[in-house]
């Protein structure tokens, strides 16, 4: 098969895997060596969907044995076939960034023959990539769950991040709906990983060698093709980082690619709204110290549509406010809407060197307009201050809001429009209090 029509199926056939981005590596440039790892790591594109993709994203080969439900690879699906060579990836990896076309390679692939098998034929690559080009840029390779060991190592030291997609959020459905797939697999090489960079950490720095996996770990999981609630995705999410310190838990929106009855139907849309809220809520639990169960509680297991789940929690949780920012800590002011890592920090900063007033607090970096609801200011109250927190909900969906909302699930939205007084929200949406 000529290679054009290789990179077409392939790099097709990659683009619903989404864990990927680039953190955390610098690698220096070292002389007969080409390319290096920025912190602004590999390029990025933009599928019409809104995925973000890189620019050399390929799949090694979608020839796989496995029959996973939700998959257009799957080995019971009539769709053209293609596997690459170790050489032909390399050659085209360098080939592009030669072109200035990409700074890295994030390499997938489906299970061919075996998972060994398979495995031996991405270090085969990345030892093409590395030893012979002496390609020294960003590469992210999957992790093949059921490999040996031995060669999960091999390529650990060989790559700058790996992932082990996690694929579905619960042992059920990954039985249900990737039969082939033993859950154990999927995890053994995420705690092996994890095992590896302990012991290389502890080592001191002249004994360390070659880094294993620089830029950590991550995982894939698909929202909306199985039952699964919001607050057991966090849950799972909040586990993957403690347990296995991913650097990044991707969710994906399911998109029905096959007819079968074991999936929501072909003609529901992908989920993206869920999706969305569902990376606001991983932003909590790694930035904002908040924890699962703060998040959605069992009680309320899904998020509110309107609200990000930040806002949700502060409604929620009224009492907690007004934080005054003259003199709350670090981490009450990150429970404020509108104030981040970094505003926080600056306040922090500024009030050693004097009294902080309502109007300094823009410049500081704090959101107003949702900040004024939920904080004071040495006893200076913001208008939005008032005792009712569903009178701030109505205030805080604006009408701007209110018109995205309109353009992901309709039904949903209607469903959420219960959680709260709808005349209220109209008469708060006409500027009334
Ligand atoms: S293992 Fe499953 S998800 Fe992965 S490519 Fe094969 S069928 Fe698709």
């Amino acid at each position: 098969m000529e290679l054009e029509r290789k990179i077409e199926i392939l790099a097709e056939a990659a683009k619903y895997d989404v864990s990927c981005s680039s953190s955390g590596v610098e690698k220096n440039k070292r002389t007969g060596s080409i390319g290096s790892t920025k912190i602004s790591g590999i390029c990025h594109s933009f599928t019409p969907d809104g995925r973000c993709v890189s620019l050399l994203k390929l799949l090694f080969t979608n020839a796989c044995i496995f029959d996973c439900h939700y998959c257009i690879n799957r080995k019971s699906n009539e769709i053209p076939r293609a596997t690459f060579t170790p050489q032909e990836v390399a050659d085209l990896t360098i080939d592009f960034y030669r072109r200035n076309y990409i700074e890295g390679l994030f390499l997938s692939s489906a299970i061919i023959k075996n998972p060994d098998y398979t495995c031996e034929l991405l270090v085969k690559t990345l030892k093409i990539l590395r030893e012979e080009k002496g390609f020294r840029g960003y590469i992210h390779v999957k992790a093949i769950p059921g490999a040996d060991e031995t060669l999960i190592e091999e390529l650990g030291f060989l790559a700058d991040r790996m992932s082990v997609n996690v694929e579905l959020p619960s042992k059920e459905s990954l039985k249900l709906l990737a039969p082939d797939k033993d859950p154990f697999d999927l995890y053994k090489p995420m705690k092996q990983i994890t095992t590896i960079k302990k012991e290389q950490g502890l080592l001191p720095t002249i004994q360390q060698g070659s880094k294993f996996v620089p830029a950590g770990q991550s995982t894939q999981m698909i929202i909306g093709a199985s039952p699964e609630s919001d607050r057991s995705i966090v849950k799972i999410s909040e586990n993957l980082y403690q347990k296995y310190q991913l650097k990044r838990v991707y969710y994906s929106a399911y998109i029905p690619v096959n007819h079968d009855n074991l999936l929501p139907a072909v003609t529901s849309e992908p989920p993206l709204l869920r999706e969305h809220r569902l990376y606001q809520a991983d932003w909590l639990l790694r930035y904002y110290k908040f924890s699962a169960d703060e998040i959605l509680s069992e009680e309320k297991p899904n998020f509110n549509l309107y609200l990000d789940p930040k806002v949700n929690w502060a409604v929620q949780n009224y009492p907690f406010f007004p934080v005054d920012v003259q003199t709350a800590s670090y981490d009450q002011l990150l429970r404020v809407p509108g104030i981040g890592p970094k505003s926080a920090q600056n306040i922090l900063k500024a009030r050693k060197y004097y009294r902080l007033h309502l109007v300094d607090l823009k410049k500081l970096g704090i959101v107003i307009k949702r900040a004024q609801y939920f904080i004071t200011c040495n006893q200076e109250r913001p208008s939005g201050l008032i005792n009712d927190p569903e009178w701030v909900i109505a205030s805080l969906i604006s009408s701007k809001q209110y018109e995205t909302l309109k353009q992901f699930n309709t039904q949903s939205m209607y469903e959420q429009l219960t959680l709260f007084d709808v005349e209220r929200f109209e008469h708060a949406k006409k500027g009334g209090a």
